[in-house]
């Protein structure tokens, strides 16, 4: 490989933030990566649902293979509850190994650090960045340990968490939060997934393992009491709400909540400051799409890094041509998941009618559904 080229900064060693500091290496182009948390700190129990174009990516970079604990989902069965209307999508159909992949984000998040060891990529743990300014010519980062680091550009990958983050330029509260546990169903989950839209909000059982990881989408002022519930009562609500296709659901592990919202801040913010991943866009989980569009925005970052001239990296005609190219994958995927939540979950009886045809179109109608699948797997460019 060329010697590097030029020099990125990247903030938060998220998967986001690690991907692009591995893409960006791929292209020749040096990467600095400061992360707030100690290196050996435990990341946190959430699951993450792969699209098939994300695993391409991970595969790229050398990742896939490292990974542990990765469930393939081979079909995907969507309804609503208390209607009409089933739609199945299948890998097979669409001639893929697997619609998706589901995985612990900490076994992503071991595979990525030992990526980046192997790749001896320089990364800190433990830097928490305060503050970025910048200029025409450079940002500069402001670190807690009271350090300055300069470079012509700076990739924000904090998941929206900065202290100094722009206010979104668009944003929804969906009076949502998901309450998130593994269960075990009587039966077997034979890769299958489930998408059950209910009018509090969609409920996802995604195969992890030999166990489901649930996402049970609930108001607000549910959630809190649905997650406390003891277990037999908790498993109870669990089987009336989804009802029993997988026959009995049998064991829960202990219960989170998450609060569910969409929030775009998009990826300008300051000359010099490109925001990926959840930095730039927050989305609902109801179609697994967040995380795979922060990984093609940094995928895509890194690419065009690698196409610019060095002078050129970070440049105001280079962030625009940035934000240009990811306009229709973000926007896309934002709107797919806004109109999912806003349009399952009411209990409006024409709506529900209108979703039941929807959802029959789909199964009878092959290109849409592939359509549809494509989009889920690949984005904007499916
Ligand atoms: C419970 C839950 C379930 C989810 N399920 C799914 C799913 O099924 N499918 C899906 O596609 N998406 C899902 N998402 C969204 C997904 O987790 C995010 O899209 C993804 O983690 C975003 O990656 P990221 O690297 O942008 O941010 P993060 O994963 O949040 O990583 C940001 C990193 O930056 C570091 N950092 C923050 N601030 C600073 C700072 N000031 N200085 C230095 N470092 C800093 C943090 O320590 C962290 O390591 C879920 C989210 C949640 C909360």
């Amino acid at each position: 490989m060329d010697a590097p080229v030029s020099s990125v900064l990247i903030v938060g060693a998220g998967p986001v933030g690690a991907v692009c500091a591995l893409a960006l290496q791929q292209q020749g182009v040096a990467a600095r990566v400061l992360e707030a948390t100690p290196e050996d700190a435990r990341a946190d129990t959430r699951t993450l649902a792969l699209a098939h174009g994300s695993r391409l990516i991970l595969d790229r970079l050398g990742v896939w293979e490292k990974l542990a604990d990765v469930t393939p989902i081979t079909r995907i069965h969507i309804s609503q509850r208390g209607a009409l209307g089933v739609t199945r999508l299948s890998a097979a159909e669409l001639d893929v190994p697997a619609l998706g992949y589901v995985l612990p984000y900490a076994a992503l998040t071991a595979a990525l650090k030992q990526a980046l060891r192997e790749a001896n990529l320089a990364v800190e743990y433990g830097v928490t960045v305060d503050r970025i300014e910048s200029t025409a010519a450079a940002a500069t980062l402001h670190t807690a340990d009271g350090r300055l680091l300069s470079a012509p550009l700076v990739a924000v990958a904090d998941g929206g968490r900065g202290e100094d983050a722009p206010r979104p330029r668009f944003e929804r509260n969906y009076d949502q939060m998901a309450v998130v546990c593994d269960v075990q169903t009587e039966l077997p989950h034979a890769s299958q997934a489930f998408e059950r839209f209910t009018p509090e909000g969609p409920a996802a059982l995604l195969p992890k393992g030999d166990r489901y990881a649930l996402v049970w989408t609930a108001r607000n002022a549910d959630a809190q009491r649905i997650a406390a519930l003891p277990d037999g009562e908790f498993l109870a609500a669990l089987q009336r709400h989804f009802g029993g296709r997988q026959g009995l659901f049998l064991h829960a592990s202990p219960r989170k909540t998450f609060p569910l919202r969409l929030a775009y801040t998009g990826s300008q913010a300051a000359e010099r400051v490109v925001r990926i991943g959840n930095a730039a866009q927050t989305l609902h989980p109801v179609a697994g799409q967040g995380f795979n569009i922060g990984l093609r925005d940094a995928w895509e970052l890194a690419d065009l890094c690698g196409d610019s001239p060095a002078s050129e990296i970070g440049g105001a005609a280079m962030l625009a041509a940035y934000a240009r190219g990811r306009r229709s994958d973000v926007l896309g995927g934002l709107g797919f998941t806004d109109f999912l939540v806003r349009t399952f979950s009411n209990d409006f009886a024409p709506l529900r009618h209108a979703r039941g045809l929807g959802l029959l179109a789909l199964e009878a109608l092959p290109p849409l559904k592939t359509f549809v699948a494509r989009r889920m797997m690949f984005g904007a460019r499916g």
